[in-house]
């Protein structure tokens, strides 16, 4: 999907203000054009009508970076922007599935439309989009459920590589079509739905071959509308924070920086490393494990306990992270349950920097939005999801949404930085069929 422009055509001569960029709103108008364009594509392209529409949703991580493989507290909710499944069960094992979001052109994602026996995947064996899509039968498989093969067409409204979770929001579209069509009943429970997210997970990590920590899929699968989803990581227990940006006068808005930094080079597996090794010189299972108060304890521990001060260091300001980051989320959350949602601008604010500083999983466009953005009136900015590019988020007061949005475009263009993209994001419905 491609985004818009909006302009300010009177006075952008003047001040030589940028056009924005917005991705169309995914309201109900644009949700029933895709669901119509999605049914109509099946139909032409298997010659018969699907057995149902399903969707999903993409997400936003409030706060709560990089801790859900740490057994963390994270607070994603979902985005109005949704992947959509046409599909029907096949009396075979086959499985035929097309995206129109994937060009015809050999782009490394193996071409729009993908065709195999479901019984052939394995890991390693399926490139590209269509892992997303044909793990998740297999991972239901794996699971113990019976699962046929299926027609399906892909169509939707999140931005692919925007680090809004497109790859959660296709897996668990799929999982909750497949769930109805195989009469899996999971889907009608958070408990069945945690155990889809489980399947969705396992998709991506072992045929899709994208490490995953299970937040996206929870998100996508678990969230309710209008609440932030409390997620803690250790056991995968939720908790609807009801999240009323409207009544509290903000706007939560998303900037897609545009910059897709591949987050499978290695950065991501050394991080989860360096937790991991962190936790077993402490002793615990999980970095949330640490207490706050007995994080200098800790850092001082690990120093000790590492001979090169360099390697220290950097373990050290790791743990610093999640431990300080998993705090936030526990304060966002007092915050918004005491009804003071406006004030926790400031800790996003400091998610940033430990995810800048400490944990260095941010990029210069991400810094540039976060900074211009806050410059601009925002209450608080940080990136969203993995890092290395992708999004950032600012919580805005309503009546500044459009300034600051004008003025992160205008310091990605005074630096050079390819134009951003913008949406607003309000919690929204969980998977289900259309
Ligand atoms: P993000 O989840 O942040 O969007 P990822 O790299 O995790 O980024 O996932 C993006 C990948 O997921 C795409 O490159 C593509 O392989 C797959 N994908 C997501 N949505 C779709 C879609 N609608 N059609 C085809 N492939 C998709
Ligand atoms: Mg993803």
């Amino acid at each position: 999907m491609t985004p818009g422009t909006t302009g300010q055509e009177e006075s952008k001569e003047e001040s030589q203000e940028q056009d924005v960029r917005w991705y169309p709103d995914a309201d109900d108008a644009a949700r029933a054009v895709t669901v119509e364009r999605v049914t109509n594509a099946f139909t032409e392209a298997y010659g018969h009508a699907p057995a149902g529409v399903w969707a999903a949703p993409g997400r936003v991580n409030v706060i709560g970076e990089h801790v859900d493989y740490n057994g963390g507290l994270c607070l994603p909710f979902a985005l109005p922007h949704r992947t959509y499944v046409a599909l029907s069960p096949r009396d075979d094992d086959q499985a035929r599935i097309g995206s129109a979001q994937v060009p015809d052109a050999d782009n490394g994602q193996g071409g729009p439309r993908w065709e195999g026996a479901l019984g052939r995947v394995a890991p390693g064996t399926v490139d590209g989009w269509a892992a997303y899509v044909v793990g998740v039968p297999w991972a239901l498989r794996e699971a113990g459920h019976t699962v046929a093969g299926l027609d399906a067409v892909v169509d939707g409204l999140v931005p692919l590589g925007a680090g809004l979770s497109s790859s959660a929001a296709l897996e668990c579209a799929v999982a909750v079509a497949l769930d109805e069509v195989a009469g899996l009943g999971l889907a009608g429970s958070d408990e069945g739905r945690a155990r889809l997210a489980g399947a969705c997970v396992r998709a991506e990590n072992d045929i899709a071959g994208a490490p995953t920590g299970g937040m996206d899929q929870a998100a996508s699968l678990r969230s309710r509308e209008g609440a932030a989803l409390l997620i803690d990581c250790r056991d995968f227990s939720v908790r609807h924070v009801p999240f009323d940006l409207a009544a509290a006068g903000l706007e939560l808005l998303v900037v897609d920086t545009r910059a897709h930094h591949a987050l499978t080079d290695g950065q991501y597996g050394s991080r989860r490393e360096a937790c991991e090794r962190a936790a077993a010189l402490l002793g615990v299972r999980w970095l949330a494990e640490i207490a706050p108060a007995d994080l200098d304890g800790s850092l001082q521990r690990l120093r000790g306990a590492v001979d090169d001060p360099e390697e220290a260091d950097e373990i050290a300001r790791r743990v610093r992270h999640v431990v300080t980051e998993i705090d936030r989320v526990r304060q966002t959350v007092e915050l918004i349950d005491a009804g003071a949602l406006a004030g926790v601008g400031p800790l996003l604010d400091a998610s940033h920097a430990s995810l800048r500083d400490d944990y260095e999983v941010s990029a210069v466009e991400l810094d540039v939005a976060c900074e211009a953005a806050v410059g601009a009136g925002a209450l608080g900015a940080r990136m969203t999801g993995g890092g290395f590019g992708g999004s950032a988020i600012a919580l805005v007061r309503r009546e500044d949404t459009e300034r600051v949005a004008e003025q992160v475009a205008a310091a990605f263009a005074a630096k050079g930085l390819a134009a951003p993209a913008f949406l607003r994001a309000v919690p929204s419905a969980p998977a289900g069929r259309v």
